[in-house]
């Protein structure tokens, strides 16, 4: 995120911490998992993008991106997040492709819509193949439903946002 590029920011815009420190919540799980505090193994750790796999695999392979600083859910994003969102698509193919999986048109990706995040900090679900998906999980990451909202919709809406309000 550049800081010299600045668009119209008006108050209320959640301020975004570029300093190496970040936000950290003490209560939340995922920032302690990025924080190596729980052993958990990180897949791709680096100053802005983190990944590990979902103690609930809901897929063959189901991984978990995160950013590294604590942000909220997709509600709380705006059109400034989407290059970020963008990092965390990418980042959870190339897991993907480090972990053989090699049709990546045979994969789910996306967020869960709130209040149905388990975590409140912002995850990207990542799961191959999809059409390995359980019963459950297809109706947990089910597309086109009100609880569940693919990174490609959520780049959409992040994008209108900006011109509608
Ligand atoms: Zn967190
Ligand atoms: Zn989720």
């Amino acid at each position: 995120m550049a800081a010299a590029d600045t668009p119209q920011t008006q108050t209320g815009v959640p301020k975004t911490s570029n300093g190496p420190a970040g936000q950290y919540d003490k209560k939340c799980i995922f920032c302690k998992i990025v924080n190596n505090e729980i052993g958990t193994e990180l897949l791709h750790c680096d100053e802005d993008i983190s990944c590990f796999r979902d103690i609930r695999p809901g897929a063959p392979h189901h991984y978990l991106v995160v950013p590294t600083r604590h942000i909220g859910n997709c509600k709380s994003l705006s059109k400034e997040h989407v290059p970020l969102v963008k990092r965390m698509v990418e980042t959870g193919k190339k897991v993907l492709q480090k972990n053989n999986v090699t049709d990546l048109s045979d994969i789910r990706l996306g967020f869960h819509w709130p209040p149905f995040c388990s975590v409140a900090h912002l995850h990207l679900h990542v799961l191959a193949p999809a059409s390995q998906m359980g019963f459950t999980s297809r109706l947990f990451y089910r597309l086109n439903s009100y609880w569940f909202i693919t990174a490609d919709q959520l780049i959409e809406l992040l994008t209108l946002k900006e011109e509608t309000s």
